[in-house]
């Protein structure tokens, strides 16, 4: 029997499934792009911002706080939970530098992030 390869679409939750894994792949992607536009950009523009993935700096994620909450939130996905941690204790440290809409989203990608966190993510 051929292995069914099946995946979830992180955004909405719908199921996917296929005997071909590349295929697989590129009716998530083409669903992605269609149906979750937006978030699939910023994850782009967060992804050059991060340059190495799962390792942005304080800096970057000030820039992308910056930039609003898509942008923000993106990034922070990228983030391994260890590495994490640290980081957002770092990013604390300048909390009472930010604006306060800024200090709003790096608050609300926090409590998200800790979501995440708790879901295994
Ligand atoms: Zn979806």
């Amino acid at each position: 029997m051929k292995k069914m390869w099946t995946a979830k679409c992180s955004q909405c939750g719908q199921r996917f499934r296929n005997y071909e894994r590349g295929a697989l792949l590129s009716s998530i992607r083409k669903h992605m792009w269609k149906m979750h536009r937006k978030w699939m950009l910023a994850r782009m523009k967060a992804g050059r911002l991060a340059g190495t993935a799962g390792n942005p700096t304080v800096g970057m994620v000030l820039t992308a706080i910056s930039q609003g909450i898509p942008i923000a939130l993106a990034l922070i996905r990228l983030v391994r939970q260890r590495r994490w941690n640290r980081l957002e204790a770092a990013v604390d440290s300048f909390e009472p530098y930010m604006k306060p809409e800024h200090r709003v989203i790096w608050q609300g990608v926090k409590t998200v992030k800790s979501i995440d966190i708790r879901r295994g993510k």
